[in-house]
């Protein structure tokens, strides 16, 4: 099939990596030439309603690499071709507090939330979520961007300035003990897979470091994560690869988002699992049977290479680590890449990432 993407970034590039070996063509309208996947497959530049026409004209079936994807171009595109995941699955999760709607209405937890639109919303917010808390733009934001963490109240004025007068979102600050996340992919017949939850290490709203499967994971523990998830993507109906982000706290697993894509706690899978939730994506959004995603591996780390490339020699010559970059130029906090390593012994495991501890904060 002829497989078109909205938006030509890494994850539409390893998507095209993992589509090509199953036969299939790639499409993408990129922004620019230079664009990570650019190369990969026929580019449209440009988002002008002709050339998005070209684009659907060209793809059989279209899919997006961003919640941030203009909603209008999935409409636009969805006249001529499928679109998986679907407009709603877009529609829901590109906004914070129609995220958050959605899981109350499934009874699943998450952070205290309040919309706010002014100074004396936010004030008002506050009064009843307390402090500290976290205020976030509704729409936009990723790598932890467009953010504020209050702290004390004298505090309101400068985080309010932060948002520059965007709609926003402030949650209850929640005290978790460790960032995990649950990666499933559902295909068009409803036929549902899961990975293994993952620990994820960030730094400054960066994701720096995923381990998988996190360790010391209770089998009730999976089957919690694996039933907000099962709940979810049957009510959105959604098809392709989705990812929740989680809080584990001691007494509760809180999900903090929902992402309708292929993740970067993910990326382990290329080398980690069976099959990666990039051929999986594929898989499902073509209709064909989903692969199995169970690991290879006992142990797996995954390493984000951001801002400068590093010693990528080092990487190459560390045994069990796989170098994957984007081709990307390096500037401040740009993910220009990322290191899987896989081990069957843990110790060996945490050997590897300490031989390249250069990548990690
Ligand atoms: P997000 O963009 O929502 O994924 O937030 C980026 C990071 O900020 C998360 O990975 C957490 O480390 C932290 N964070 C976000 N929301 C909260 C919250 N309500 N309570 C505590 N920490 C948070």
């Amino acid at each position: 099939m002829k497989i078109g993407v909205l938006g030509a970034g890494q994850l539409g590039r390893m998507l095209a990596l993992s589509a090509y070996p199953l036969g299939h063509q790639m499409r993408f309208l990129a922004l620019s030439e230079e664009d990570p996947s650019s190369l990969l497959g026929k580019t449209y530049i440009n988002s002008n309603a002709d050339v998005i026409k070209l684009f659907s004209d060209d793809s059989d079936v279209v899919t997006y690499e961003s919640e941030n994807t203009d909603v209008s171009i999935v409409k636009d595109v969805s006249k001529k071709s499928n679109v998986f995941p679907s407009e709603r699955s877009l529609h829901l999760t590109q906004h914070r507090g129609r995220e958050k709607e959605l899981l109350c209405e499934l009874n699943i937890p998450c952070a205290p939330y309040q919309i706010v639109n002014s100074v004396s919303e936010l004030q008002n917010a506050i009064k009843s979520i307390g402090l500290p808390a976290i205020l976030k733009t509704t729409r936009d934001g990723y790598d932890g961007k467009g953010q504020f963490h209050i702290k004390f109240e004298s505090q309101i004025d400068e985080a309010w300035g932060h948002m520059s007068g965007n709609e926003s979102i402030l949650e209850g600050f929640v005290k978790f003990e460790r960032e995990l996340s649950l990666i499933a992919v559902r295909g068009l017949d409803g036929s549902l897979k899961y990975y293994p939850l993952v620990e994820n290490t960030h730094h400054e709203g960066i994701l720096r470091l995923t381990v998988a499967p996190a360790q010391n994971i209770s089998k009730s523990l999976q089957k919690k994560a694996e039933g907000y998830m099962h709940s979810l993507i049957n009510e959105i109906d959604h098809v392709g690869v989705l990812t929740i982000e989680l809080f584990d706290s001691k007494d509760e697993l809180i999900v903090n988002e929902i992402a309708p894509r292929v993740h970067n706690s993910g990326h382990w899978t290329i080398e980690g699992a069976q099959t990666s939730q990039f051929e999986n994506h594929i898989r499902a959004i073509t209709n064909s049977p989903l692969g199995e995603t169970s690991i290879k591996h006992q142990f797996n780390a995954m390493i984000n290479i951001i801002g400068e490339h590093g010693a990528t020699q080092k990487v190459l010559e560390t045994e069990n680590a796989h170098l994957h970059l984007y081709d990307k130029e390096e500037r401040q906090d740009r993910k220009l890449g990322h290191i899987t390593i896989t081990s069957n012994s843990f110790d060996a495991l945490n050997k590897s990432i300490d031989s390249l501890k250069e990548y990690l904060p």
